[in-house]
């Protein structure tokens, strides 16, 4: 199932396609993991400049909601 092409950069595309690899919520407290991994948030696994973007946000909590619970995606 490819709802997007793989050149499609939109919020919604790129969070159809990392979604799966981290079912987490972004959160709105960023957190960096300890270096050299402080770009990641130790909360949610999601980088640093998503948690200022609320379309981001919205796209993975779609995404989501798509997921069977488990957040392990059917084939
Ligand atoms: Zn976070």
């Amino acid at each position: 199932m490819t709802r997007f092409s793989p050149t499609d950069l939109s919020p919604e595309a790129k969070a159809s396609r990392s979604v799966p690899n981290n079912p987490n919520p972004l959160c709105r407290d960023f957190q960096p993991k300890a270096e050299p991994s402080g770009f990641w948030c130790v909360n949610c696994n999601w980088n640093r400049p998503m948690h200022d973007d609320e379309r981001t946000r919205q796209a993975i909590a779609a995404e989501l909601d798509r997921l069977p619970a488990g957040g392990t995606p059917t084939p």
